[in-house]
């Protein structure tokens, strides 16, 4: 079943973690203003090994990352906001809601997405790889977009980048998190398990995610006379 949270804003200025079910609205709020549009858009990606020495031997450099440290924060901000930190994750804690529903976006192509936050102004500030939580052997490209001055890339990076952004993933999450202590909004787009496969829909954002459908076999029956 599809699920799209409520874009309403809470009191605190997060977005709403009910989903919609009435005219794009949760039954708490039918006239609310909304959430505010990301300050901040980080697209991330899992890697496998080999993708990733790609990138490392491009130039791209791999951070460390305290978990600890991450879920304490991460679990602050939801208490912050009155909320569960492991309602969507029983092992990890979040602060933020799953746009499209705990179960995201599925087949998904990315390029539209690409261009539509490079019109809104949004430009690639930091791109880094940081190690996976689970899997050793894995690790995630984090690409950092905001207002801004645009980060020069590696020239030996584009063509490895390029196939990454223009991939289809099989499983696709935006995480729209609250406001945080500078009062910033980020939002988290999760690219998760890359798919040999034809796109079924386009992550689209104009202010607000969309899912656009790919019409991938219009038959048109032309009726004869
Ligand atoms: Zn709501």
């Amino acid at each position: 079943m599809y699920a799209y949270a409520c874009p309403a804003k809470t009191v605190g200025g997060a977005r709403c973690r009910n989903a919609a079910v009435r005219e794009g609205r949760c039954h708490e709020h039918p006239a609310a203003a909304l959430a505010s549009p990301p300050d901040v858009v980080i697209v991330k990606f899992n890697l496998n090994e080999r993708a990733a020495t790609r990138l490392t031997n491009a130039g791209i450099i791999l951070q460390s990352v305290d978990w600890q440290e991450r879920e304490k924060k991460h679990t602050a901000q939801a208490q912050a906001h009155d909320r569960q930190p492991h309602r969507y994750r029983t092992d990890v804690a979040d602060s933020g809601v799953p746009v499209f529903g705990p179960d995201g976006l599925n087949d998904v192509s990315l390029g539209r997405m690409f261009r539509e936050i490079a019109e809104r102004g949004y430009v690639l500030v930091d791109i880094h790889l940081l190690p996976h939580r689970k899997n050793q052997w894995a690790k995630v490209l984090v690409m950092i977009f905001k207002e801004g001055t645009s980060m020069d890339v590696p020239p030996s990076a584009a063509e490895p980048l390029r196939n990454i952004m223009g991939a289809v993933y099989g499983v696709v999450h935006v995480w729209a998190n609250p406001p945080d202590k500078a009062g910033n909004v980020v939002h988290t787009v999760n690219c998760i398990t890359r798919r040999d496969a034809p796109p079924r829909c386009e992550l689209a954002f104009y202010n607000e995610w969309f899912e656009a459908p790919i019409w991938d076999a219009v038959e048109v029956v032309t009726e004869q006379a």
